[in-house]
Formats: structure tokens, sequence, C-alpha cells
């Protein structure tokens, strides 16, 4: 009997120690959570690809932005907000920005708009917006449809501070392995390839967000791959939709918040079908979702952030009987465009443009969880620089708050290609970046992280 009482006791001290030490660890957060169905009303011309003829035919499922506003033990709070769109422009980052920062009295630096990049998502204005062939009705929808998606995300994210409460967050780093490099792997001999190079970064970065009572309120998780699968005519997500109404199903009453990570050059491969889509998202859901049951790492209860903007260099553009030339190769398409646009640039005597000004880059310290945030489509090699200097356990995000063009790595850029040089195009740059772009977005990113220590 007095054995008994003692071990119970002891099983019991024990277990309190345990429960004392995991509360003191992750104690003091509350986060509040938000959801608004963005998916066009009207028939509009979808992102991401040159090749589409024609605007949306309907929905597979809806589009989504999401937020979560989180507020630490000292009442500092942030929002991270998701979105289903290739890309959002310098211009709508530091607007909506602005205005969440205004109405709920938070620096701009505790705010992130990361978009999934789904390439089967709406244009939105000042995006790629050359690439496609609008008519002037088109345009109109695209500038409409912006505004009222700015409006959205601003009442979203004050829906998401209204919800506050009290939680535990944790996070851990999965795996899966759907992405492919698209520049080391020839996209046609998917199927016979017997190895795949890379460089890779498998890493499935996943924050849970737990309720006071033990209740699943949200999964943030990331993955670094374009979600190109799907190339046809309906709104999605692509794979990250599917991933995201995945764990939505998993877990139901849970938000489910996708953010892309340095996807560049990653490509989910072999692509093009709708189960395929499913396949990714439903693997990289159960990546997710093995994580939230294995032990993941307690956050304290502590936020810190920095951040900066930098000015990135522009290489020589061509000259005018250069453009001239590439303009008459052309005939049509996005490449006329663009030579046709900077030709009357040079024609009306305006400077040609030099550098990009402001380029983004945020840090974020969640109670010892790090997160490097950057603009652009950051490719693969960044990631993995990060991770040899800071450690694996750190989460990169890329697509951040602007996405203005291709981010490449110094051989990246040196070899040239889509993502090195001829992406600028696209993007309506009238050349590549200049040489020194990895060391000089590096180096802020160290400075940033120096600051947050
Ligand atoms: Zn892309």
């Amino acid at each position: 009997m007095k054995t008994t009482i003692i071990v119970s006791l002891m099983v019991l001290s024990a277990f309190l120690s345990q429960a004392n030490t995991r509360k003191s660890i992750s104690e003091g957060w509350k986060v509040g959570v938000a959801k608004a169905d963005i998916t066009p009303k009207n028939p509009m011309w979808l992102a991401g690809y040159a090749s589409r003829t024609k605007v949306s035919e309907g929905a597979m499922h809806p589009l989504w932005a999401k937020c979560l506003f989180f507020q630490d033990a000292k009442g500092n709070s942030s929002a991270l907000l998701t979105l289903d769109v290739v890309g959002i422009s310098s211009e709508f980052g530091i607007d909506v920005r602005t205005e969440i920062s205004r109405k709920t009295s938070i620096p701009l630096s505790n705010i992130l708009i990361n978009c999934s990049h789904t390439h089967s998502g709406p244009v939105l204005d000042q995006v790629l917006t050359s690439i496609y062939p609008l008519k002037e009705s088109d345009k109109k929808e695209i500038v409409k449809y912006s505004k009222w998606l700015k409006e959205t995300l601003i009442e979203l994210s004050l829906r998401a501070h209204k919800d506050l409460e009290p939680v535990n967050l944790y996070a851990k780093n999965g795996v899966s392995r759907i992405q492919v490099n698209r520049r080391t792997n020839q996209e046609k001999d998917i199927d016979v390839l017997k190895e795949l190079n890379g460089p890779n970064d498998f890493a499935v970065p996943t924050i849970k967000v737990e309720t006071n009572k033990g209740n699943l309120k949200a999964v943030v998780f990331g993955y670094a791959c374009h979600p190109t699968v799907l190339s046809g005519y309906q709104w999605s997500g692509d794979y990250a939709g599917f991933a995201q109404l995945e764990l939505e199903k998993l877990y139901p009453g849970t938000a489910a918040l996708f953010f892309q990570g340095a996807g560049g050059d990653q490509n989910p491969l072999p692509r093009r079908t709708i189960p395929l889509a499913k396949q990714y998202g439903k693997s990289l859901a159960a990546a997710v979702e093995r994580v939230l049951n294995e032990e993941m790492t307690p956050l304290a209860g502590s936020f810190k952030s920095s951040a900066a903007t930098i000015e990135l260099g522009l290489s020589a553009a061509p000259s005018l009987s250069e453009l001239k030339q590439i303009q008459k190769e052309a005939g049509q398409g996005y490449i006329y465009e663009w030579s046709s646009n900077l030709i009357g640039q040079y024609e009306a005597g305006k400077p040609l443009l030099r550098n990009y000004p402001n380029y983004p880059i945020q840090v974020w310290d969640f109670g010892g969880q790090k997160i490097i945030s950057l603009g652009g489509e950051i490719t693969i090699g960044y990631a993995v620089k990060l991770k040899e200097k800071y450690g694996d356990q750190i989460f990169v995000m890329g697509y951040t708050n602007d996405v203005m063009g291709y981010i490449p790595t110094e051989l990246i850029l040196e070899e040239g290609g889509y993502e090195g040089d001829t992406s600028q195009r696209a993007y309506g740059l009238p050349s590549k970046w200049a040489a020194g772009i990895e060391s000089q977005i590096l180096s802020k990113i160290n400075d940033l992280m120096d600051a947050i220590n």
C-alpha cells in the first residue's frame, strides 16, 4: 500500500514537472485566425503561363487567403497572410501591409504576405501582365479584382486580430520529396531517369497552433516547389491547394496555411493531370500530418523581427538596335511586348531601369524558431546556403511581400537560362541581375539575423 502511494506520488510529480516545463516553455502566445474565399466571381485571365489563350472557366476548388495573427507574452504582435495567387507587386504588398499596420498598430516588419505561386490563380495588377494578350476590358477586371483583394486582405487581418486566444506553438521540419530541380533534370526524361540531380531542399517547415484545450487551431506549412502541375482554365491552388484541403479534412475546424519556399527552380514532375496535383497535395499533407503527430519543439512566448529593403543592380540593358532585332524576330507574344516597351522608352528619351530599389528581406524569431523571408522567385540554392550557415531547423520563405522576378544564385546567374536571364523579360525588367546579387542578399540576411540574436 505504502509503496503504491510512493510510486503514484513519483509518477504524479514527474507528470507535473513535465507539464510545468512544457507550459513554461510555450506559454504566453495568443493567436487568431481568419480565412477568406478569394475565388474571382467573374471570368478572368489565369496567371503564370504566357501560353493560355482565354479567360477562366469555373473553379476546381476555391482559392483562399488566410491570416494568422500572433501576439507574444509581452504583447508584440505579428501577422502572416498566405494567398493562393502567383505573386503580388511591390505596391500591392506595401499598400496592404501599411493599412494593416495602421489599423492594428503593429510595425511593417511584423507583417508578411506570402504567395503560394499557384499557376491557376488570377492575374493581379502589375504582376507579369505583359505576358498575357489582355484586352482593355480584361485589364479593367484585373484592376478591379486587385483592389477588391487588397480590401479583403485588410479585413481578413482585422478578423484574425479579433480572434486572438491563448495557444501553444510548436515547430518542426518534415520531409517530402515531390520537388524536382528543373534546371538539372529534363522534364521530358522524367519517367526514365534513374537518378534525379539536385540541388534540392526537401524540408516541410511546419508550425502547430494548439489551443490550451489541445485542439489544433491552425497549421502553417511550407514547401519549395512551383505549383505548376496544372495549366488549364479552372481556378485552383494546384498541389498546394489540394494539400490545404486535405489537412482541413483530416483536422475539421483547423485552418491550414501554405507558404511557398525557395521553389524558383523546383517543379513537381511529372505533371499536367488533376490526379497528379491531388497526389502531390495528399503526399505533402501526409508529411505535415506526421510532423503534427510527432514530438515538436515548443516555442517560447517571444517574438522578434528585423527587416530591410536593398537595392539590387541590373546588368547592362540591350541597345536600341539589339532590341529592334529581338522585336523583329519575336513578331508577337510577350518578348515582342517587352522589346516594344523598351524601344518606346529609348525613343522617348527615358532612361531604362538600372536597378531594383526595394528588394524586401525580413527575418522573424518565434520563440527560437527563425524564419527568413525573401521577395521574388527565390531559387533553392539560397535555402541550401542559409541552412548551411544557420542550421537545418530554420524556415525559408520566398515569394513574400513582392514578387518582382526570379532571384538566381550566382551560379544560376552565370549559367543563364530562364531563371538566370530570360525570365526577366516576362517580368518586364530590361536585363538580367548584376553579378554579386547572391552575396548582397546573404550579407543583408546576416545583418538582420545579428539584429534579432
Ligand atoms: Zn515561377
